[in-house]
């Protein structure tokens, strides 16, 4: 584990809202004011205490089910940046059990939806998560901003035009993401705004192919917006697996939210396995700490550790899958406020 640790790691693919510590949930649930949400205290308390027990994902679409009652104590610009600091430290500071005090991550590109609620706009949400991430130096941490699947033109447009804006002004966005129920909403309606996100030079990273159900059109549509990184990449059927590796984008890899989600039943069946055999470059990733109760060095951990519990591979080829996760890291802009 101490080589493990070791290894300079970039985590590319961490959900804010999925990786927030439960003990920080607690505690902001305990003070929390429920007047004005739409979500009563005893419902986020439910939505906790089946947290602290453990879900049990029966098909991706539960886990989806998780994230009213999160956000419900993620609607202030206080409680936001609290949590986003709690999962900024969770990666970046020195992990507690560690005797030399390595961070699980030498670097993190946190992403995050932002929403409007009763008490901050996208943009407050998104500078309230970007205060956070500056703390740290640009070469430690950085933000994706993410768009929803669900969502419509105008907020879509919206969000695109003001992450653009604040990388223009200097803030530490570095990329645009694609997530949410992988089976909702049209993909014709994205393509002009990742266009623009190209264009502004920021990185593209898209959820796709998540479930056998994902169609073949809607993965080759993700495709054309020729993106820089794809999440998941599961259900890639030849053709599209094709497109990736002639372009070579770096598939983000997350073992146990595959597993427990259950788009993958073992791990011996693990597309990461195809990428491997091609010399793909991958980043192994955590995706929603929160739920699947799992860290970086775990997921580090699966690949080193002899089938049938991990993947069984060489100390080398894990020192390489490290490498090339900090090799697919998006660009930071120079920072005003980096240190
Ligand atoms: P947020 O973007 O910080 O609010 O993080 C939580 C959100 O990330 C969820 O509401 C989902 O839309 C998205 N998300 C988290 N994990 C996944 C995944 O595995 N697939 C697709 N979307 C995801």
């Amino acid at each position: 584990i101490e080589f493990l640790r070791e290894l300079p790691k970039a985590e590319l693919h961490a959900h804010l809202n999925g990786s927030i510590p439960i003990p920080l949930l607690q505690k902001i649930a305990n003070e929390a004011d429920f007047s004005s949400s739409a979500i009563s205290s005893d419902a986020v308390k439910a939505g906790i205490e089946q947290l602290k027990t453990g879900v049990v994902f029966n098909e991706l679409h539960d886990f989806f089910g998780l994230f009213p009652a999160i956000y419900a104590l993620t609607a202030t610009p206080e409680t936001l940046a609290e949590a986003a600091r709690a999962v900024l430290a969770q990666f970046l500071e020195p992990d507690p059990v560690s005797p030399k005090g390595q961070p699980m991550a030498a670097y993190l590109e946190l992403r995050s939806t932002p929403r409007t609620t009763p008490n901050m706009s996208r943009k407050q949400y998104l500078e309230a998560v970007l205060d956070e991430v500056e703390r740290y130096p640009v070469e430690r941490a950085a933000l994706i901003v993410s768009l929803d699947r669900r969502m419509d033109a105008k907020t879509a447009e919206e969000i695109v035009s003001l992450a653009i804006k604040l990388r223009q002004e200097g803030r530490r966005v570095v990329g645009v993401d694609l997530c949410g129920d992988p089976l909702a909403g049209n993909m014709d309606n994205f393509e002009q705004y990742f266009k623009r996100v190209k264009e502004a030079g920021l990185g593209v990273t898209l959820h796709i192919a998540e479930t056998s159900e994902n169609t073949h059109e809607d993965t080759l549509k993700l495709l054309s917006f020729s993106p820089d990184r794809l999440g998941h990449a599961t259900f890639l059927d030849t053709d599209a697996r094709d497109v990736v590796f002639s372009n070579n984008a770096c598939v983000e890899i997350c073992l146990s939210s595959n597993l427990l989600c259950k788009t993958v039943s073992i791990l011996e069946e693990h597309h990461i396995r195809h990428y491997l055999e091609a010399n793909h470059p991958i980043a192994v990733c955590t995706d929603d700490t929160l739920p699947f109760r799992n860290n970086l060095l775990g997921e580090y951990a699966l690949l080193l550790a002899k089938e049938p519990l991990g993947l069984g591979l060489t100390r080398e080829e894990v020192e390489r899958i490290a490498r090339m996760s900090m090799a697919s890291r998006f660009a930071s802009p120079v920072s005003k406020t980096a240190q």
